[in-house]
């Protein structure tokens, strides 16, 4: 019998305690010529999360193999296209899917693409087929307003997704830049709120864009890039002895005392060549050819610690439908801080041949989410838990278990239940699943 297995650990860690900090990316006023490359702005002093995992945090990056690329990580897109009343902004489905094509190129690497040369970092992206509330949707949402097509007023507040479940992309004048995210999400100012998002200005979307030589889809690989906690590969000039505590927190690319531009690819400062390929630099779009392996698995890191709610396993999910009312258990909830201190990671999801998905896994979220906590039992035979084993210390916590994957399991209805943690572990019957589809 094929198995597959999940294996889901959380590590230890430390609550930031930084004190709360505004931290607003500073908009430059919109130019006659050539918009800001990036409008991201990293406070000097970040809020804090109230969660905090040392490998990938906003002051170091441990590039350990336990998030070397694995296990695809799919996260649901929302593109928001505002456009002004005369209709300035719109863009077509056709240019959003574009958009879509062009990060699962550059996050993949896909051969025979522009972005083949890079690290494939396991990280795909999809148009959201579900909205928050459970219908169908396309995962474009066309929105026709002329302040927050300048980008001016809090639209997000009234229009954003579960930012905890989905990347919220908005495309408008972007303030003045090309495109920028308010906070990294280990700065804590908007992780968690309706603000976090990333905004692209509309001509750089997309591929083609109109924006020469912003045009090919690049700005929005490299907002996404700091979405998921990269800095700039100029972030700290030169940076200090310890290229994963200085500069931009990543070894494997070169230190660069500044932005490059164009695609000076014999540019050399710090002692090297500068990373002028790399998506996080500001060079042209047609120049730039990927990520490193490091910033990789800084993202992947920081997907799992962070946004732990926001990618979704590949393939198939089963389905899942709320079952409220009696038994639903959500009031045991209980998640003493900190739910999410340190590492949780997940790995070695393999599918075998059958059925198309056996499984979901939990991810921490709202009662009334379908994928609540950190991990689902799965029961595969017939009304019965697979009560995952696990063992707990002070350090670790982990479990495994293995799921059957039998043709003559698909579409059986089972219950699940998630599991937290904290300083209790209870459980909700909130979910239920049918196995396969
Ligand atoms: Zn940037």
């Amino acid at each position: 019998m094929r198995r597959f297995s999940l294996v889901v650990s959380i590590l230890g860690g430390t609550l930031l305690t930084a004190p709360l900090l505004a931290q607003q990316p500073v908009p430059q006023a919109p130019q006659a010529q050539m918009p800001l490359r990036c409008g991201t702005v990293l406070a000097a002093n970040p809020a804090g999360t109230g969660i905090d995992n040392p490998d990938c945090d906003y002051n170091q990056t441990n590039p350990s193999s336990i998030y070397a690329p694995g296990a695809i990580l799919r996260i649901p897109v929302v593109v928001h296209v505002i456009q002004s009343t005369s209709g300035q902004g719109f863009l077509s489905a056709a240019r959003v899917q574009s958009q879509i094509t062009v990060l699962n190129e550059d996050f993949g690497a896909q051969a025979g693409t522009a972005g083949a040369n890079g690290v494939d970092t396991k990280i795909e992206f999809f148009l959201a087929t579900t909205d928050p509330n459970g219908q169908p949707t396309t995962g474009i949402d066309y929105i026709t307003n002329n302040t927050w097509f300048q980008d001016s007023g809090n639209y997000w507040s009234t229009t954003a997704w579960d930012t905890s479940r989905y990347l919220n992309i908005y495309t408008n004048q972007a303030s003045g830049a090309l495109g920028y995210v308010p906070d990294l999400p280990q700065g804590g100012s908007v992780l968690g709120t309706t603000a976090d998002r990333v905004v692209v200005y509309y001509p750089s979307f997309g591929r083609p864009g109109t924006l020469t030589p912003y045009h090919l889809g690049r700005t929005t690989t490299h907002e996404v890039g700091h979405y998921l906690g990269l800095f700039h590969t100029f972030q700290g000039g030169c940076g200090g002895s310890n290229c994963y505590t200085s500069g931009d927190r990543i070894c494997d690319t070169n230190a660069e005392s500044g932005a490059r531009f164009g695609c000076p690819t014999t540019s050399t400062s710090c002692g090297n060549l500068d990373p002028v390929r790399n998506y996080m630099d500001y060079t042209d779009d047609a120049c730039m050819q990927g990520f490193t392996q490091e910033q990789a698995r800084r993202m992947r890191c920081t997907i799992t610690s962070y946004r732990p709610a926001l990618a979704q396993p590949a393939g198939p999910l089963a389905s899942a439908t709320v079952r409220n009312g009696a038994g639903n258990l959500n009031g045991n909830f209980s998640a003493t801080p900190p739910l999410l201190g340190g590492t949780s990671t997940l790995s070695a999801i393999t599918l075998g041949t059958g059925y198309s998905a056996a499984a979901a896994y939990g991810f921490l979220g709202s009662a009334n989410t379908p994928f609540a906590g950190y991990t689902v039992l799965v029961d595969v035979t017939s009304p019965q838990l697979l009560v995952l084993p696990f063992t707990a210390s002070a350090i670790a916590v982990q479990w495994q278990f293995n799921v059957p994957n039998s043709q003559t399991l698909a579409g059986l209805p089972i219950s699940t239940q998630a599991l937290f943690f904290g300083s209790t572990v209870a459980f909700t019957n909130a979910v239920d699943l049918v196995l396969g589809n």
